[in-house]
């Protein structure tokens, strides 16, 4: 028996509903007849356009509830770069509302974490509640989001991840954050309710299949951030300017304070990622060119001689040196090259020829925004058959698209053509470029 859900929509207390029930044998009707506990909540959550539940169920709540706390720490972990110990150490209020900057636009959200090690009062005395540590966190939106559901689910001041409140039910009266090993079991179960709620609103092609390395663990979201911001995944727009977004925040180390040492360890990761990314890039041009391929594009001849001069990565063991020589790799205006597979071109990134308009300083572009008719272009006869194939695809959907979305990608698929033309007489063979 349900026995809080009756005692709450009765008003009365649950030794009442307990001996009532046991009165009227109402367990054995209620295991004959059983009937669900709806909740006097709108759902306002729509999958394709219909609620995802006709109401939230009382038994279900606990189980919703702590996936949802589980959701917006893997968004904490995986879109801002924190090391585990640092979301376990974030409090309700870490990241307030920001002032307006003063020509009237809305300021970056910051978060203000707590650090623990070393912090002591006058008398040099250990302070166990650790103190704000100076160097905030930059936030993007979805991160804000999850700290606004943590926040409605533990009290002001407390920390976000606090046990009491995410292991409520529990009759252990834990204290501080969850552990590690709870935060890891409570995401392999998120991951098993996910793919039997994508199964049951048939979605099959949501759930998320089985990881080859295992258990997905709270260290390799870090990672994972940089090797996604370094990269930039084709085709899913939405993330693409996730991931891009959070390259111009991370860069903002090169314009603003918040380079110093606490963020360090994310920039010397996304370095690596990047560095990576681009020797990967040099490597590919370079056999492209040496098959026969054509390169064209105002930055060929300076991309054909970059590729030239860039080491080839054979295996991914990085030393702890690496990071450094990575940020010294990419500092190198002008030779460095990135992949942009969405534009299908490569970036033979020179800061002041740039129309993406990058950061002051930014060793990187903002290659979610690129722009056509930049100076840092190149294209190989590879780009122009994946442009050709992309506008044959676009043809396609325009055949069964409404007509005014239809001839859009009509028009959009003829842009595409028309600049695989370009380049097909503008290319020229590595010999006659360099
Ligand atoms: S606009 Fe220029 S610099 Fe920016 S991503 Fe595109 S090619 Fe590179």
């Amino acid at each position: 028996m349900a026995t809080t859900y009756i005692a709450a929509l009765t008003g009365s207390n649950r030794r009442q509903v307990g001996r009532f029930v046991e009165q009227h044998g109402l367990t054995e009707i209620a295991a004959s007849r059983p009937g669900p506990c709806p909740l006097r909540v709108p759902v306002t959550g729509q999958i394709n356009g219909k609620p995802w539940r006709k109401h939230v169920d009382f038994n279900e709540a606990a189980d919703l509830m702590r996936h949802l706390g589980t959701a917006a720490t893997i968004i904490l972990l995986y879109l801002t770069g924190m090391r585990p110990q640092e979301v376990q150490g974030l409090r309700s209020g870490c990241c307030p509302a920001p002032e307006p900057s003063d020509d009237g636009t809305e300021g970056q959200h910051l978060i203000h974490g707590h650090h623990y090690k070393n912090v002591t009062d006058d008398d040099g005395n250990h302070i166990s509640a650790g103190e704000v540590r100076q160097v905030p966190w930059a936030a993007i939106t979805p991160v804000v989001h999850a700290i606004r559901v943590l926040e409605r689910m533990v009290p002001k001041g407390e920390l976000l991840l606090s046990t009491a409140h995410h292991e409520f039910h529990s009759r252990h009266g834990y204290r501080g954050a969850m552990k590690q090993d709870t935060m890891a079991q409570r995401i392999e179960s998120f991951v098993t309710w996910v793919n039997r709620e994508a199964e049951a609103q048939e979605l099959s092609g949501q759930s998320i299949p089985d990881d080859p390395h295992g258990a997905l663990g709270l260290g390799r979201f870090r990672r994972s951030l940089a090797w996604h911001v370094a990269r930039r995944p084709g085709g899913l727009i939405a993330l693409a300017i996730q991931y891009g977004h959070m390259r111009t925040v991370l860069d903002a180390r090169t314009s603003s304070g918040y380079g110093a040492r606490s963020r360090r360890g994310i920039h010397a990761i996304l370095d690596v990622e990047t560095a990576l990314a681009a020797a990967d890039t040099a490597a590919r041009l370079r056999d492209r060119a040496a098959a026969g391929e054509k390169v064209s594009g105002p930055a060929a001849r300076r991309a054909l001689t970059a590729a030239a001069q860039t080491p080839r990565f054979e295996g991914h063991i990085v030393p702890r040196t690496f990071a450094r020589k990575a940020s010294t790799f990419l500092a190198r205006d002008g030779i460095v090259l990135y992949d942009n597979p969405d534009a299908f071109l490569i970036c033979a990134f020179k800061h002041d020829n740039a129309l993406c308009e990058p950061e002051p300083g930014a060793t990187a572009p903002r290659q979610y925004d690129c722009r056509p008719g930049c100076g840092n272009t190149i294209r190989t006869d590879t780009h122009a058959r994946l442009l050709r194939e992309r506008a044959d695809e676009l043809d396609q959907f325009a055949d069964h698209a409404p007509a005014p979305v239809g001839k859009r990608l009509r028009v959009n698929a003829s842009r595409l053509r028309e600049t695989a033309d370009t380049h097909d007489s503008t290319a020229h063979t590595a010999e006659v470029l360099t």
